[in-house]
């Protein structure tokens, strides 16, 4: 069995026992599975899975983004990718709060419903369009690295790779070296990912045995409107995009990116999922890390499709709640608002909630009906991460295409990337070990 079939299994047995602790009523507060096996065993495994993917991104985005400003080639076309992948991402994100919005006016989930919320929820105002950009720059690059700052740690690797290349040749041994890094940090990858199945079943296991089933039939309009615009703009829009930009088959990128939406579904995170993302871009569908590198997680940054999407549905259910009109002018700033916002804001879990909540007090809806959503919103979370990082995968292929930097052969081949290997080639070991021997006599 491949890693991903192994996966998915552990992602369905994890859904119903999570299924089974949440309607048997196992899961009640101070009963025994809800502290020793919900709140203790897989909260633990869950958790140490996703800090172990956490742990991988800094330092994987910084030896691959070093790698590939060194791998391009002609540093000229960095400008051009970063065009292209940043016009893609705005005008992605776009359609999909703009599609959100249009389907939600149609179906007009909330609709007659009486606003109250007995929940409450903090809302964040939005920072200046300024600080976004002054924020790109790190004032102190191991604080960058410590805090995880993705545009930050983007900036600074991509100017230490533009200066090796003006070092020139004395800089060799340090790319080699980078290159080894780089290759070091993907077989680290390999050996997280392999204790995924135990990892996914116990997230799955968790977040569902947790989820209020009550709250979600109460809530079905908003939710049923909500997977219906993520499903459209995932099936729909997104393998419209990747067939018209770049002619590549939507049915064989949506093979491979499925370990990208597992990973994704199960952490929440699209910051979390960047190892496992930039694996299937590069190592499946065949991507050069030169664009990989960056476009990657530049998109788990800036770019959330499915979010955007949960601004525009959830905005025009709260708006029929309390039952305010917010008109053409209120609907463009919704997603004006949305674009930027996800611009500023990390990939994490739960940070679609802060945007939304930005986008409210910039329309003038009340914060608190964020609190009607709340209870659900984990499991949205998790459909609308997956939806997210397949937008940063499309358009990582289609910019890759478009600078002739895709393989086309290892895209094609359904068998490309599906096997980790984890082994130490012994020849290899002892020459590593005689080259340590050596170099402490020297
Ligand atoms: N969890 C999402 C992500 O990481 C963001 C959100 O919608 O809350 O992409």
């Amino acid at each position: 069995m491949t890693l991903t079939a192994k996966v998915l299994w552990a992602m369905g047995l994890g859904i119903i026992v999570g299924l089974i602790i949440n309607m048997g009523g196992f899961n009640a507060e101070g009963s025994f599975v809800s502290e020793y096996v919900v709140g203790g065993l897989f909260y633990m495994v869950g958790k140490m899975f996703i800090t172990a993917l956490k742990m991988l991104v800094v330092p994987l985005v910084f030896f691959s983004l070093i790698s590939g400003v060194l791998g391009i080639g002609d540093i000229r076309k960095l400008g051009s990718v970063g065009a292209k992948s940043f016009g893609l991402y705005m005008l992605t994100t776009a359609v999909a709060i703009a599609t959100a919005i249009g389907l939600a006016i149609l179906i007009a989930p909330g609709s007659g419903a009486n606003g109250t919320s007995s929940a409450t929820f903090t809302g964040k105002e939005a920072p200046p369009l300024s600080d976004v950009f002054i924020n790109i720059i790190p004032d102190n690059v191991l604080s960058a690295f410590a805090s995880g700052n993705m545009l930050q740690i983007i900036f600074f690797s991509i100017l230490l790779g533009i200066s090796l290349l003006m070092v020139g040749k004395k800089a060799q041994s340090i790319a080699e070296g980078v290159e080894v890094m780089n290759e070091a940090m993907m077989h680290m990858v390999n050996i997280v990912m392999s204790v995924a199945p135990i990892a996914v079943f116990a997230l799955l296991a968790k977040a569902i045995s947790e989820l209020g089933l009550d709250l979600l039939v109460s809530l079905a309009g908003y939710v049923l409107v909500l997977v219906m615009a993520l499903m459209l703009h995932l099936f729909g829009t997104l393998m419209f995009v990747l067939k018209l930009f770049s002619g590549l088959s939507p049915k064989i990128f949506l093979s491979k990116i499925r370990d990208a939406q597992i990973f994704a579904f199960s952490t929440a995170s699209s910051n979390a999922t960047i190892p496992v993302t930039l694996r299937s871009v590069t190592k499946r569908m065949g991507v050069d890390n030169s664009v990989a590198s960056f476009t990657v997680p530049f998109g788990a940054t800036i770019n959330m499709d499915g979010t955007a999407i949960m601004q525009g549905v959830a905005t025009v259910f709260i708006a029929n709640v309390y039952g305010v009109e917010l008109g053409l002018s209120g609907y463009l700033t919704v997603i004006l608002m949305s674009v930027l916002a996800s611009i500023g804001t990390a990939g994490v879990p739960g940070v679609g909630l802060i945007m939304l909540s930005m986008v409210f007090v910039q329309v003038g809806l009340p914060i608190e009906g964020i609190g009607l959503i709340l209870g659900v919103d984990r499991l949205l979370d998790m459909i609308r991460t997956s939806v997210n990082v397949t937008g940063d995968a499309v358009v990582t292929c289609v910019v890759a295409k478009s600078e002739k930097v895709l393989d086309l052969e290892v895209f094609k081949d359904t068998n490309a990337g599906v096997k980790e290997v984890l082994d130490i080639d012994e020849n290899a070991e002892k020459v590593l070990a005689n080259v340590v021997h050596k170099m402490e006599k020297i």
